[in-house]
C-alpha cells in the first residue's frame, strides 16, 4: 500500500471553508440534498455514457445511491454506483473553488457577518455543495474508483480547513464512497426518519432508487419529467394533492417541455376551488422550484406574476446552479425568463379553457378572476391577453350567463360607438338603476360590473377595440344611437315644461353641481349622473370604505319633465313658484336618488318627509 499523498487547499478554498465551518447555520440538513445530488449527477454521467459505450468496470451493476447510517456512532455514509473519480478528478474537482475572483467577495463576506454567513449563499456562490459536510462533521472520507477499465480506487480525507490527503484505497466497485462521523450537535441526521424526511422535503424526485440502511425509500415519480402522453390522470391528480397540500382533484393542468433560449419542465394545475383568502394570502406555496430533479424552495414567487399566484405546480429547469440562494431566484435573470415563457403560456391556457371547456373556465372564473384582473394594472405587457379574458352579465344576458368585451362589440348597434357599462355591487341593484332606463328601452346592452375590483380595472382598461368603455352613470353619453324617441322628447321639452329645472338648482343649489333636463329617463322621475372626470358612484363607495375621509364629488342631478311626478311639480311652478310643496318635494325627490346609491346620511329628514307626504295622502 502506498504512502498518503498530502496536498493544501488553495487560498480561496481555505478562506471558504473556514467561513463553513465557522458559522452558524439555519438549514444543516441541505449537507444531504448536495451529497445526493452529487451522487445523482454521478449516475447521470455513468447511465448517458453506458448509451453509446460499454467499456467501463461494472458494466452491470444497478444504479442506485445507499446510505448508511448508525445512531449508536453516529456513522453517516452515502455511496452511489456513479462514474466515479479518477485522481486527477479527485484533486481537480473536489479541491477546488469553480468560480474565480473570490478572494474580495470572500473577506466582505466576513467583514459582514462574521459568524452568519448564509451557506446556501456560499455554496451558490462557488459551486461548492461538497463542502457543505464541513457543517456537521470535522473530517470526511471519500473513497472512488472511476468507472474507466482497469481504474485504481483512491481514499481522500480531509479534516477541511488547510488540508487533504489521498492514497490508493481497495475499494473494488465503480463509483463512490463519501463517509464521515456527525458532530454532536448534528447526530440525529444519523436517524433514519430525520434523513427520509430531508430526502422527502429535498430529493423526493431524484431519478436512482435511495435506500436508507438497505430500505427503499418510496418517493413520487417526478412526472413532469415523463412524455406527456405517459403521464396518466391518476399520476397527475395524485401528484398535485402531493405539491398543493389539497385534497381535491385540480380543474385543469398544463404539461410544457419548454427548450430553446430557455429549458425547463413544468407541469401546472389551476385549483377546483380558491384559498379562503385569495388575496391576502400571499404566501401560500405556489410554484416548486426544482433545479435538474433537486427540491430548491415551494413557494418560487420570482417565477409568476402575483395576479396568477392561485396557479400551483412544478418548474424543473437546467439553467439554474444547484445551490441558488432566495435573493438569488428573486433577481436572477434566468428566473425572470422563465416567469415571461409561464405568464404568457399560462394566460393562453385559460383562453383556450374559456374556447373549449366553458364549465371549467367558468369556475376558474368565479374562484379567480379578481385576482387575475389585478394584472390589468401590473403587467402592461399582457394586457390584452387579459382583457380578452374578462366576462360580464349585461342587460342582454340571462341570470348567470357572461360574455365577453369580443362578445359584446360583435352584437352592438351598427351605430353604437361605445361600450357601456354599470356598476354595483349586485345585478339586482344595476338592473334597476334609473340610469339604465334608457339603454333598456333602447335595446343597447349594458355590462354590468359587481365585482368590487371591476371599478379599478376600468381606468386600465378605457377602450376596447377602439371603443371608448364608459359608465352609464356619466354625463357625457351619445344619445344619439337608434333613439327617435329622445328625439321627440327633446322636442316636447320645451320652456313650459323645464321650468321647474330653476326651481331645483334654487333648492339644491349646494347639494348638487347641477341640474339638467334627462335623456336617459324613462320610468325614473330623478337620477344622479356625474361629470366626466368624477368617478362613478360605485367607485366611490369603494373609496370611502377604504379612506373614511374621502370626499365625494357632487353630481348632476337629472330631471325626466316626462315624469307625471314632474310634470305636476312644474304645474305646481306655474301657478306659484314658492309653493311650500315643490321646496319639500324636491328635496325628497333628492335624497330617495342617495337613498338608493346607499349615500342617505341622514334617512330622519327623509322620512318625516315621507310621513308629512302619506299624512295629507290620507286625509
Ligand atoms: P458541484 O456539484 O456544484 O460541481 P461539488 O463541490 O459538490 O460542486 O462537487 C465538485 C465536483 O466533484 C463535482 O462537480 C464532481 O465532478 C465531483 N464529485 C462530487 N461528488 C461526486 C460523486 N459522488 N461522484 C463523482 N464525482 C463527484
Amino acid at each position: 500500500m502506498n504512502k498518503p499523498e498530502n496536498f493544501e487547499f488553495k487560498a480561496e478554498m481555505k478562506q471558504l471553508l473556514h467561513l463553513i465551518i465557522h458559522s452558524l447555520y439555519t438549514n444543516p440538513e441541505i449537507f444531504i440534498r448536495e451529497l445526493i445530488s452529487n451522487s445523482s449527477d454521478a449516475l447521470n454521467k455513468i447511465r448517458f455514457r453506458q448509451l453509446t459505450d460499454t467499456n467501463i468496470i461494472d458494466a452491470n451493476i444497478s444504479l442506485a445511491i445507499n446510505i448508511q447510517a448508525n445512531k449508536e456512532d453516529s456513522s453517516f455514509s452515502i455511496e452511489d454506483s456513479g462514474i466515479g473519480m479518477t485522481k486527477d478528478e479527485l484533486v481537480n474537482n473536489i479541491g477546488t473553488i469553480a468560480s474565480s475572483g473570490t478572494t474580495e467577495f470572500l473577506n466582505q463576506l466576513k467583514a459582514e457577518n462574521s459568524g452568519k454567513a448564509d451557506i446556501n449563499q456560499l455554496i451558490g456562490k462557488f459551486g461548492v455543495g461538497f463542502y457543505s459536510v464541513f457543517m456537521v462533521t470535522d473530517e470526511v472520507t471519500i473513497e472512488t474508483r472511476s468507472s474507466e477499465l482497469n481504474s485504481v480506487a483512491y481514499k481522500w480525507i480531509s479534516c477541511g480547513e488547510n488540508n487533504f490527503t489521498i492514497e490508493e484505497s481497495d475499494r473494488q466497485t465503480r463509483g463512490t464512497k463519501i463517509s464521515f462521523k456527525l458532530k454532536e450537535e448534528y447526530k440525529k441526521y444519523a436517524e433514519e426518519y430525520n434523513i427520509e424526511q430531508a430526502i422527502n422535503k429535498f430529493s423526493n424526485f431524484v431519478d436512482f432508487p435511495i435506500y436508507i440502511n438497505d430500505k427503499e425509500i418510496k418517493r413520487v415519480t417526478a412526472i413532469w419529467q415523463l412524455k406527456k402522453e405517459d403521464i396518466t390522470d391518476e399520476q397527475l391528480d395524485e401528484f398535485y394533492k402531493f405539491i398543493s397540500n389539497d385534497y381535491q382533484k385540480p380543474l385543469s393542468h398544463l404539461v410544457l417541455n419548454i427548450e430553446g433560449n430557455i429549458n425547463f419542465k413544468s407541469i401546472l394545475f389551476i385549483p377546483e376551488t380558491a384559498p379562503a383568502a385569495l388575496f391576502r394570502d400571499v404566501n401560500e406555496s405556489t410554484l416548486h422550484l426544482y433545479v435538474n430533479r433537486v427540491f430548491i424552495q415551494n413557494d418560487a414567487k420570482a417565477l409568476l406574476p402575483d395576479y396568477l399566484r392561485f396557479v400551483k405546480g412544478v418548474v424543473d429547469t437546467e439553467d439554474l446552479p444547484l445551490n441558488v440562494s432566495r435573493e438569488f431566484t428573486q433577481n436572477s435573470p434566468v428566473m425572470a425568463k422563465i416567469k415571461n415563457v409561464l405568464t404568457s403560456r399560462i394566460l393562453s391556457w385559460i383562453e383556450d379553457l374559456a374556447a373549449k371547456e366553458s364549465d371549467q373556465f367558468r369556475k376558474f372564473y368565479d374562484n379567480f378572476s379578481s385576482l387575475l384582473k389585478t394584472g390589468l394594472y401590473t403587467d402592461f405587457a399582457n394586457k390584452n391577453k387579459i382583457i380578452d379574458l374578462l366576462r360580464f352579465e349585461s342587460t342582454k344576458t340571462k341570470e348567470n350567463e357572461m360574455i365577453s368585451l369580443k362578445e359584446y362589440v360583435l352584437r352592438m348597434k351598427s351605430d353604437q360607438k361605445e361600450i357601456y357599462y354599470i356598476s354595483g355591487t349586485s345585478r339586482e341593484l344595476v338592473e334597476n338603476n334609473p340610469n339604465i332606463e334608457y339603454f333598456k328601452k333602447n335595446e343597447i346592452e349594458v355590462l354590468f360590473f359587481t365585482d368590487p375590483v371591476d371599478v379599478f380595472i376600468i381606468p386600465y382598461i378605457d377602450n376596447y377595440e377602439e371603443k371608448l368603455i364608459k359608465s352609464i352613470d356619466k354625463t357625457d353619453i351619445d344619445f344619439s344611437v337608434n333613439d327617435k324617441k329622445t328625439d321627440e322628447n327633446a322636442e316636447k321639452n320645451t320652456e313650459e315644461k323645464t321650468g321647474i329645472i330653476s326651481k331645483f338648482k334654487e333648492i339644491l343649489k349646494d347639494k348638487v353641481e347641477d341640474v339638467v333636463v334627462s335623456k336617459r329617463l324613462v320610468s325614473s322621475p330623478v337620477s344622479l349622473v356625474v361629470g366626466n372626470t368624477g368617478m362613478d358612484s360605485q367607485m366611490e363607495k369603494v373609496m370611502q370604505m377604504i379612506n373614511k375621509d374621502f370626499q365625494s364629488s357632487k353630481k348632476i342631478l337629472e330631471v325626466n319633465v316626462n315624469h307625471k311626478l314632474i310634470e305636476n311639480l312644474n304645474r305646481i311652478y306655474n301657478e306659484n313658484n314658492n309653493s311650500e310643496i315643490l321646496e319639500t318635494a324636491i328635496n325628497q325627490l333628492f335624497e330617495s336618488v342617495l337613498l338608493i346609491e346607499g349615500q342617505i346620511k341622514d334617512p330622519n329628514e327623509f322620512v318625516k318627509r315621507m310621513i308629512g307626504f302619506m299624512t295629507e295622502a290620507t286625509e
